[in-house]
Parts: structure tokens; C-alpha cells; sequence
């Protein structure tokens, strides 16, 4: 238990440019226990009578960054993903994330059952604050009629996968019953919008000819198989009048599709993810079966998808870059080096998101500094629920990252905390480098060290998301 001393302790950080999405300021920003007291021009005058008083001369000063989309010690049909609660928010805190929304999934047919599964996995491990968003993968009327606990539980939003899944692809009839059971609750459904089908037939012939290649799983999920499942979302919204939020969109015609139907009217809502953004399909040609270290669904596409995924990002047709952290060792990838479509299929993206943002966007001038907190703090925070996460105002949870523009990061497997034995970004170096990471007040990384503990993260149960129906125009 936090003594009252702990309780209060207040902390000044001084001399920093504070960057929120509004803008970037020259402020101090003073923290008592938990919370952002103060955030002004000069609080000098509290100095006296703080118990730290940290440097930022030359520093950023940035909220913590909300990750929406993670998969810690997430079973699949193969390996789980090797990080669990404890090494993935280790992971995110050093690379300046302190919030996340992890995947729990429909467990036994029940969601309930789901969500006390996956805040095991979590009670005790997580260094970070977390909450979460439930996988359906089997809507039947009894695992539906559980949603109202579960958004009483402080899970709110939903994912239903469109492809392959445990096998189970949710059609357009699947996706619809699950979004008239979420009407009396307001959830707001995320979807995978990739047509599964679609992509087995494809997948055959691709086999056939080339089993062995890594390169056959972004073949077998062309484009066009995006851009189908995205226009069935799409026309499901328009329907039902119903909010839908597509999760990691990957191609410019997808996006396209997207935005025309925001320009509609119709309340449709995306995301992209740091690897899209940040990397190509021309990794999976790599020599021999390196390529499957770059294996994830959607697949990396091409340099002008990219163009045009940085480009919505920042005009806000895509609200959020998340990491889609689905970390699998390479030796965990062998299990497709006969047959590609048995290469488990996810990136270990937790740690780096701040680090691939800021050099791939904001050093090439694709994001301004507040537009990359916007999209990946204080966007995700509002979009799913969390309040008091995502900005740094003064009655805002402390959780507050440090960020040197003039320093450097290298990232490779070797110097990396997650738990994988490789790097989707070897010997990559990045402009700009996080010094120290605050966490509810307390300093959880400095000096390139994580100086937090297993299981002080706390479980957040988030509020409806603004998206909902009820709210959106
Ligand atoms: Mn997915
Ligand atoms: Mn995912």
C-alpha cells in the first residue's frame, strides 16, 4: 500500500516544450501523487516544495501513449504469442507506452468467461494500465446476451474477425447479428475486414505452385480481398445506421473506400498500424524464409499504400495508429517453412511505435509532433473510453513520457525488451529517444532502464466510446 507521503508525493517537471495534439508549448508541468496538478508557463515558485524536481530543458514532454490494439499471451491454432502481460509491458513502457487495450477473446462459448480469463493473464503482470476489448468469434444469442455485464465491466468495444480465426470466418450475417446485439448497449464493433473465403481459394493455388515462400501469404491476401471485406463494413453501416470501426487498414484503396464513406455521412471508422506505415511487402521476398518475419495479416503492401495511409492518418480519415502488437519467435514462424500459410501470422511492434512514428513521420515530415500524439495518445484514449488517459491537462492520470528529439534509437533484437528472439527492424536507427517514462507519478523507465514492477498496472474499465450511436451525428 502507497504510504500518504507516496500518496502525495509531487514531482516538477521544468523547462520542457509540452506537446499535446493541440500544440507544442514551452510549460512545466507540476504532478502531486497520481494526477497532472498544474501545467503552466512557470511554476518555479513550487520548486521549493516538490519532492523531485526533473530536467527537461531541450526535452519533450508528451502524454503516455495509448496502444488500443495488442495481443499479449493470445493462443492461436499454433504458439501463443510470446509476450505475456509481464515482458509486453515492459516493453511498451520502455518505448513510451503506458496504456494499452489488449484482445481478450470469446473462452467456452462465453464472453464472460473471456474477459475473467484474460484479466488473470493480466493480475499481477502488468506493468501498465490496461483494459479490454472482446473477439466474438461465436455469436450465439447466450455469449450476446452477456455484452450489457461486460460494458457494465468496462469493456466496450468489440472485434469480429472476417478471416481466418480458429477457422471461423463471420460473414456479413454473423457480423450483423452481432451489431444488433450491441445496439441496446452502445458497444462499438472493430472488425478484421479481410474475406476470409476469399483468401483460402486464393491460398490454394498460391500453394501449388510455391509452398515454401513467405512471400504466398501476401499473395493470398491481395488488395482486393481487403477492399470487398471494408465495402461489406461499409454497407452494414449504412443499413443499420450503426458505428463500425475497421482495425488495421493496410492499402490506399481501402482507405479510399473509407473515406467516401465518411464523406457520406456514414459513421465509419479506422486505424492503421506502425508496420504498414513503416515497412513493405518487398521484406517478405527476403532470402530464403527470412521473409516470414514479416508475416502478418493484412500483409505490408506496397510504398504508395503507405503515401496514402501517412496521409488519412493525418487528415484523421484513419483516427489511430495502434501497433497490432501479435509478437511470434522466428523459430515459432518455422512451423510454415513447407507450407506458408502455417507461418503464424503478427509482428512484435509494442516497443517501437513512438520510436517508428516519430522518425518515419515526424522527421519526414508526414506528422507534426502534436499530430503523432493525437494519433497515437490522446485519439486512441477518446475513441475507446479512457478517460483521463491520452492528454496532459491537469486532472489527468500522470502518465507522462520524456522524449529527447535530439537523441537516437537503435533498435535490433538484441537491445530490445520484448520477448522475441528477433527484429522486425533490425539495425534501424531512429531519430529521437525516450528518456524517462512517468506512470500515474511514479518514474517506470529512466536512463534506459524499466524501473517498474510486475502487476502495478492497474485494470481499466473504460466508459462507452463517443462513437457509439448514441453520439454520432
Ligand atoms: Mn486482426
Ligand atoms: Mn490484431
Amino acid at each position: 500500500m502507497a504510504s500518504e507521503r507516496e500518496e502525495s508525493r509531487r514531482l516538477l517537471i521544468r523547462g520542457g516544450s509540452v506537446v499535446t495534439e493541440e500544440g507544442v508549448r514551452r510549460a512545466d508541468v507540476l504532478v502531486v501523487g497520481e494526477r497532472i496538478a498544474a501545467v503552466a508557463d512557470d511554476l518555479g515558485s513550487a520548486a521549493a516544495d516538490v519532492d523531485e524536481v526533473v530536467a527537461a530543458e531541450g526535452l519533450l514532454v508528451m502524454p503516455g501513449f495509448v496502444d488500443s490494439h495488442t495481443h499479449l499471451d493470445c493462443p492461436s491454432d499454433g504458439p501463443s504469442t510470446c509476450d505475456d502481460f509481464d515482458t509486453g509491458t515492459r516493453a511498451a513502457l520502455a518505448g513510451g507506452t503506458t496504456t494499452i487495450v489488449d484482445f481478450a477473446f470469446q473462452t467456452d462459448g462465453s464472453l464472460l468467461a473471456g474477459h475473467d480469463e484474460w484479466m488473470r493473464k493480466a493480475a499481477g503482470r502488468a506493468h501498465l494500465d490496461y483494459g479490454f476489448h472482446m473477439a466474438i468469434v461465436d455469436p450465439t444469442p447466450q455469449a450476446l446476451a452477456e455484452i450489457p455485464e461486460l460494458v457494465d465491466r468496462g469493456v466496450t468495444s468489440f472485434k469480429a474477425f472476417m478471416c481466418e480465426l480458429d477457422g471461423s470466418l463471420l460473414g456479413e450475417q454473423a457480423l450483423a447479428v452481432i451489431l444488433d446485439g450491441l445496439k441496446e448497449s452502445g458497444g462499438l464493433l472493430q472488425v478484421h475486414a479481410e474475406d476470409g473465403a476469399e483468401i483460402l481459394r486464393i491460398a490454394e493455388g498460391v500453394r501449388d505452385r510455391d509452398p515454401r515462400s513467405p512471400i504466398g501469404h501476401a499473395l493470398s491476401h491481395p488488395v482486393s480481398v481487403e477492399v470487398a471485406a471494408v465495402r461489406q463494413v461499409i454497407d452494414l453501416s449504412r443499413r443499420t445506421g450503426q458505428p463500425v470501426f475497421v482495425v488495421h487498414v493496410s492499402s490506399a484503396e481501402a482507405v479510399d473506400e473509407i473515406e467516401r464513406a465518411q464523406r457520406e455521412g456514414l459513421p465509419v471508422h479506422a486505424e492503421t498500424c506502425v508496420h504498414y506505415l513503416t515497412l513493405t511487402v518487398d521484406e517478405l521476398a527476403r532470402e530464403g524464409f527470412e521473409g516470414a518475419k514479416f508475416v502478418c495479416s493484412p500483409p505490408l503492401r506496397g510504398a504508395s499504400d503507405q503515401e496514402r495511409l501517412w496521409e488519412a492518418l493525418r487528415s484523421g480519415v484513419l483516427r489511430i495508429c495502434t501497433s497490432d502488437h501479435c509478437p511470434y519467435n522466428y523459430t515459432d514462424k518455422e512451423l510454415g517453412r513447407e507450407d506458408f500459410t502455417k507461418i503464424p501470422a503478427g509482428l512484435p511492434t509494442i516497443e517501437h511505435r513512438l520510436n517508428l512514428l516519430w522518425e518515419f513521420g515526424v522527421t519526414r515530415d508526414r506528422l507534426s509532433p502534436s499530430e503523432l500524439v493525437r494519433v497515437a495518445a490522446t485519439e486512441p484514449a477518446r475513441t475507446f473510453g479512457l478517460s483521463g488517459k491520452g492528454d496532459l491537462a491537469v486532472g489527468y492520470d500522470a502518465d507522462i513520457v520524456l522524449f529527447d528529439p535530439e537523441g537516437s534509437s537503435y533498435l535490433s533484437a538484441e537491445h530490445q525488451n520484448m520477448n522475441v528472439d528477433y527484429s522486425a527492424f533490425e539495425g534501424v536507427r531512429c531519430a529521437g529517444e525516450v528518456v524517462r517514462v512517468i506512470s500515474r507519478g511514479e518514474s517506470v523507465f529512466a536512463d534506459g532502464k524499466v524501473l517498474s514492477r510486475p502487476g502495478r498496472g492497474r485494470y481499466l474499465a473504460r466508459g462507452r466510446s463517443p462513437l457509439g450511436r448514441d453520439e454520432v451525428a
